[in-house]
């Protein structure tokens, strides 16, 4: 179908989007409208984790579709109680919630702190979060996030969300109040710009938290399940927090995400968390096969070798055109470029012949890369070229 035969003019308009139509995609690779195929180095925003139409997942899909698609919320159901065993099972929590979307997750830990904080600490309520962070969409996640306008936009924001600076322990120590409940950051700042908190600055937070007995919510929708070399991203730093979420590549591109507690911390009483598709079968069963190949033995150091590959491939490519480095774990990484090419060379990369390649300018001074888990060294090289060519053509 030619692109103008697409009714997209019916489409709300939220942002600008290229004019290309995806039909389907198979791994790393995704084709277009015309047929034209592109290697895709973005995987639906750190999504896809097991790249485009998995044939486990698909399984999963068709097998849960044909025997149950909802019971209500209300019931147990087997794919829900399953990928929450695994996921306690292959984590340091005890309890998880199901929900649709990072920003429900997150919501959901934000209710669960100040329930805590209404329970245990008098009151308190505040959530002291990070510059430059992100955790969603929704009025309170925006207010919780550090996006630079962010404030304004919708304003009045959602009160009780202090700002620090990630990896200055100071920053946070001086924020700390008898009204504050809970300390929240992502352990890789994702759309920041791939940013790591410091193990140092983790083991640090843990400390001070401990001390002023405050939760520590890590926000693991884009560094957790296996993104960043590891199943989880706390685990890096060797600390335990109270409160996990978990978001996009948890449903490797089906909606899901989930909120994870420790024991003690789960005090929600009936009636003060829910939601229509929470534990949806059909979303938990597709989960339940992202977890179970993500921990499958040898999975993991995969992802470890291929992140470490694509590493090495970066600091070449920086070295040898004077960029600045590059930064990130696992394969969650960004090259760090000399100027504020960024957005060029994506819409380049994207519009190249015969082959285009997906990526993502986090911020205008670099590139980010997210590819599938399980993308190969080959397909790194030939993303590696690509950019290459791409960069001589500036
Ligand atoms: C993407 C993202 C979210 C929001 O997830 P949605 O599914 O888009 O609501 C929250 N936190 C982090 C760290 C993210 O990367």
């Amino acid at each position: 179908m030619n692109f103008n035969e697409y009714p997209i003019e019916s489409l709300m308009y939220i942002t600008n989007r290229p004019e290309i139509v995806f039909t389907h995609g198979k791994g790393s690779w995704l084709y277009d409208n015309t047929g034209k195929r592109y290697l895709d180095f973005i995987q639906g925003w750190a999504v896809n984790s097991l790249g485009h139409c998995n044939d486990g997942m698909i399984e999963a899909l068709n097998t849960q579709a044909k025997l149950l698609l909802n019971p209500s919320p209300a019931f147990y159901n087997e794919p829900m109680a399953k990928l929450a065993g695994l996921l306690t099972q292959h984590s340091c929590f005890d309890k998880v919630f199901f929900a649709n979307s990072g920003a429900e997750a997150n919501e959901g830990a934000i209710k669960l702190a100040r329930k805590w904080g209404k329970k245990f600490k008098d009151g308190a309520f505040e959530i002291i979060t990070f510059d430059h962070s992100f955790h969603g969409r929704t009025i309170a996640t925006m207010s919780a996030s550090g996006k630079p306008g962010w404030d304004t936009i919708y304003a009045p924001q959602v009160p009780g969300f202090p700002k620090a600076d990630l990896n200055d322990i100071a920053s946070v120590e001086k924020l700390i109040n008898a009204k504050t409940v809970a300390v929240m950051l992502e352990p890789i700042q994702g759309e920041g710009g791939v940013i790591p908190a410091t193990k140092e600055f983790m083991q640090q937070l843990r400390e001070l938290t401990k001390k002023h007995n405050l939760l520590l919510i890590v926000d693991e929708v884009q560094s957790g399940c296996g993104r960043a070399g590891t199943l989880f991203a706390y685990e890096l730093s060797g600390i335990e927090p109270d409160i996990m979420t978990l978001g996009k590549g948890i449903g490797g591109g089906v909606p899901l995400a989930a909120l994870l507690s420790k024991a003690e911390v789960a005090v929600f009483e009936a009636g003060d968390q829910g939601g229509t598709y929470n534990g949806n079968p059909l979303m938990t069963a597709v989960g339940y096969s992202v977890i179970s190949q993500l921990t499958a033995p040898g999975f993991l150091e995969g992802v470890r070798a291929r992140g470490e590959y694509l590493r090495s491939k970066l600091l070449e490519l920086s070295a040898e055109r004077g960029f600045k480095g590059e930064r990130g774990e696992g394969l969650l990484r960004a090259l760090l470029l000399d100027n504020d090419n960024g957005p060029l060379i994506v819409e380049k990369a994207r519009d190249m012949q015969p082959d285009g390649l997906l990526l993502n300018a986090a911020r205008p001074n670099l590139l980010r890369f997210m590819p599938a888990l399980n993308v190969t060294n080959e397909e790194i090289d030939q993303m590696m070229t690509m950019l290459r060519s791409i960069l001589d053509s500036l």
